[in-house]
């Protein structure tokens, strides 16, 4: 008898997302929020691309905005930041 596991392709369908994810605001998850310093900010956008939550953006300045109603706080950014610009601030 095969012990193979099935690979992904042959794993039946699990769920159909058929809204955008934009109308499920998560923000409120999280107890801390990234304050970015813009003057030590170097326009990376290395946190924009590591943002699992694709919570922050990027302005038509080449600077990162969080958008809160889509942050968890769960601090990556802040994390991966290489000039440590970006500071998880407790808000509850
Ligand atoms: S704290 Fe997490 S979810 Fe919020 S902006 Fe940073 S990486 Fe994204
Ligand atoms: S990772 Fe840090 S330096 Fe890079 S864009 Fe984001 S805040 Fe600015």
């Amino acid at each position: 008898m095969s012990t193979r596991k099935p690979g992904s392709k042959e794993l039946p369908i699990g769920a159909v997302v058929t809204k955008s994810s934009m109308e499920y605001e998560t923000g409120d998850w999280g107890v801390e929020k990234p304050q970015i310093d813009l003057e030590k900010c170097t326009q990376c956008t290395l946190c924009h691309y590591f943002c699992p939550e694709g919570a922050i953006t990027v302005n038509d300045d080449g600077y990162p905005e969080v958008q809160n109603n889509y942050c968890k706080g769960c601090g990556i950014c802040a994390e991966e930041c290489p000039v440590k610009c970006i500071e998880m601030v407790r808000m509850k």
